[in-house]
């Protein structure tokens, strides 16, 4: 072989080696690990609890958590990403309105340039929907890292259903269909176990897909050392640093704590643990 092609055939494998080599450290992109002792998240299950309307079971929580962290007429990054069926205009207005009564001012990160809007931040919410789609945006925006570390240093985060999900180590205990493919399925791990929102238990008469347990025991089966959290609808988790408050609409519908090949722990409405 001429020495010509033999440089063009090692600028080619080095050139494919290298591009293997990016897509396989971004498959496997590492969960960020901050310090999380100044941590102030509240993290709902769903966005509605029976017929009571959007948002507006949380209102009482939501206002606490305003008040306690000074909140009022401060600027709150809203992250619309799984927003899929309706527009991220529709969600900001849709969360402005639900949220009047809080007296914070409402911004919706896709009115201008991302990453500055979560660096100004005086908190951020993440609302529901496709966590798929969630997560896609949010690696897209390189936003991953930069919301785990504000919220690092102390900046409230507020999340429902998707954004609840998020907050966990990894997206995987979502209940969403992979409608699109992200980067990794690593979140922000501000809350270092796994979440799945929208608990419900069993499945309607008739049903022969999986109910919410074998899927969640399939998952700790694949992953023996994971803890999940489960959120019944109306669940909430209040979290300052380490210490986790359960709240919630029903004291029949407690906080459920899925480990492998163990029962399954009920962890009461209103009881506090640490980890
Ligand atoms: N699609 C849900 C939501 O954000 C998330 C889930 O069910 O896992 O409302």
């Amino acid at each position: 072989m001429q020495r010509r092609s033999l440089v063009k055939l090692g600028i080619v494998v080095l050139l494919a080696s290298f591009l293997g080599w990016t897509s396989l450290s971004a498959k496997n992109a590492k969960g960020v690990d901050f310090n999380r002792d100044k941590q102030r998240v509240l993290l709902l299950s769903s966005s509605g609890y029976k017929d009571t309307g959007y948002l507006n079971h949380a209102l009482p929580w939501l206002k606490e958590f305003v008040e306690k962290n000074n909140l009022q007429n401060k600027k709150i990054a809203f992250v619309p990403y799984a927003g899929v069926r309706k527009s991220y205009d529709a969600y900001e207005n849709q969360v402005k309105e639900a949220l009047r009564s809080l007296g914070v001012e409402i911004v919706s990160i896709h009115k201008g340039k991302v990453k500055e809007q979560i660096q100004k931040a005086d908190a951020i919410f993440v609302g529901g929907g496709n966590t798929f789609e969630l997560v896609n945006q949010l690696y897209k925006n390189d936003l991953i890292e930069l919301i785990a570390k504000r919220v690092s240093e102390g900046v409230p985060y507020v999340g429902w259903s998707a954004g609840s999900n998020v907050a966990g180590a990894t997206m995987q205990t979502t209940n969403d269909m992979p409608i699109v493919e992200p980067e990794s399925f690593n979140t922000f791990n501000i809350f270092p176990y796994q979440i799945n929102p929208h608990f419900i238990s069993g499945k309607p008469k008739g049903h022969n897909g999986e109910s919410r347990e074998e899927r969640l025991e399939e998952f700790l089966i694949v992953n023996p050392k994971a803890v999940v959290y489960a959120l019944p609808e109306g669940v909430a988790l209040w979290i300052e640093g380490k210490k986790v408050k359960v709240l919630g609409m029903d004291k029949n519908a407690p906080l459920l704590k899925l480990e492998h090949k163990k029962d399954i722990q009920k962890i009461n409405i209103g009881s506090e643990f640490t980890y």
